[in-house]
């Protein structure tokens, strides 16, 4: 047997921080053997297929101060906008009509009566003018128990809401200390999104500044016990109009962020075999072919940028970031020939919901029937 494969079937990962960090810091032969398994093990569980989510960035409306994001409230040089009602709808509708199973809704965050009946009345057109009716995600930050159950009753079927950091020390250094800005507020929020059966995702930055390997082993660790269903996580970029680009000293270059984000995939594949990992657009800003990349070493989804092109250059979480001056059949047809290149297919008209979320009801299912068993 060729000894690349014999090495590489030898490859279990465990939810130890100091094997982790281990892997972390693989170059070489290591390394590549890490991608390897974590290819195999994608391609075995979720196959070669990749499921796209039309990202539509909505608002840049924010009422919080994130030291590291370029839309944060305190950012006067950001000229904010937000699409109408049916802006939305039409972008979604644009979605559907090219294949995409499923679209996410992201924005800054923002809390009212009048934002949370405005995503409701969306989510239901949405549903309304696609049939079979498309997947929607929700990114749109901490809400109340309440506003997230609407939704969901809506037909909002996920969630994606970044822990950011597993630490919560680094995380206080990354945020104003208020009560807008806290880590258990977060970890509740998350908690809400589990209880109110959402398919819940969460990520991390990776590369921030004061971060350590053993911040990132633990991240995965944090992933791994809290029974995620979708990851959306990618290298921390810099954005000049920010405080946290005053630390910038402290940075490792892009390049390590890029590999050290590649290996993060990698290993949570590896821990989580059947969930939905996202190659997301800040791999894709370091390089442009940062989210291939991302693909081959474990992840499957992709987020095409589909907000109409006029807003595109006022939603910069970060800087460079691609396609911001291309509309969207332009991202969507270079796209499909950089994924044909790779050797995997585009889940067209598929919603590519979480096989993790799907085995893990199952099982409470099995679990639930032979409780009430019991009980009878
Ligand atoms: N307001 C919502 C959703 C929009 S922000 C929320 O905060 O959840 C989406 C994500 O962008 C954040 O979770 C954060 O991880 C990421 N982000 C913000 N600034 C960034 C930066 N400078 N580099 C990389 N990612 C960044
Ligand atoms: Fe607002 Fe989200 Fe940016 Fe924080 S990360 S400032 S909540 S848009």
């Amino acid at each position: 047997m060729d000894k690349k494969i014999e090495q590489t079937q030898k490859l279990t990962i465990s939810t130890d921080v100091d094997e982790l960090v281990g892997w972390l810091s693989s170059t070489g032969d290591r390394q590549t053997a890490l991608f390897e398994r974590a290819r195999e093990v994608k391609l075995n569980r979720i196959g070669n297929v990749v499921h796209f989510r039309g990202l539509i960035e909505f608002s840049n409306l924010c009422r919080k101060n994130c030291f590291y994001c370029g839309i944060r409230k305190d950012n006067k040089q950001v000229s904010r906008y937000s699409l109408s009602e049916e802006e939305i709808v039409t972008a979604a509708r644009y979605a559907f009509d090219n294949g995409f199973g499923s679209v996410v809704l992201q924005s800054g965050e923002i809390t009212s009566q009048e934002f949370t009946d405005f995503i409701e009345r969306v989510i239901k057109k949405i549903r309304q003018s696609t049939s079979p009716e498309i997947g929607i995600t929700l990114s749109l930050g901490e809400q109340s128990e309440e506003t997230y159950l609407r939704w969901r009753e809506a037909g909002a079927q996920r969630y994606l809401l970044r822990i950011e950091t597993s630490n919560p020390k680094l995380y206080k250094l990354l945020h104003p200390d208020d009560s807008l800005h806290r880590f258990e507020t977060r970890l509740n929020c998350l908690y809400l999104l589990k209880k109110l059966n959402y398919q819940v995702g969460t990520g991390v930055m990776i590369g921030l500044p004061f971060q350590t390997l053993e911040d990132l082993a633990n991240d995965l660790i944090f992933m791994y016990r809290f029974d995620i269903d979708m990851c959306g996580m990618g290298p921390y970029i810099e954005h000049a109009q920010t405080p946290l680009y005053n630390f910038n000293s402290e940075l490792m270059s892009l390049q390590q962020r890029f590999d050290l984000s590649l290996k993060m995939i990698a290993l949570l594949r590896l821990l989580m075999p059947d969930i939905n990992i996202a190659a997301t657009t800040a791999l894709q800003a370091i390089d442009p072919i940062g989210r291939e990349k991302a693909i081959r070493v474990g992840a499957n989804i992709i987020m095409p940028n589909i907000t109409p092109a006029k807003y595109r250059e006022h939603y910069l979480l970060y800087e460079n970031k691609p396609c911001i001056d291309e509309n969207a059949d332009d991202c969507l047809s270079c796209l499909e020939a950089r994924i044909a290149m790779i050797d995997h297919r585009i889940g067209k008209n598929e919603r590519g919901d979480s096989l993790h979320y799907q085995n893990r009801n199952k099982k409470n299912q099995v679990y639930g029937s032979y409780l009430s068993g019991q009980n009878q």
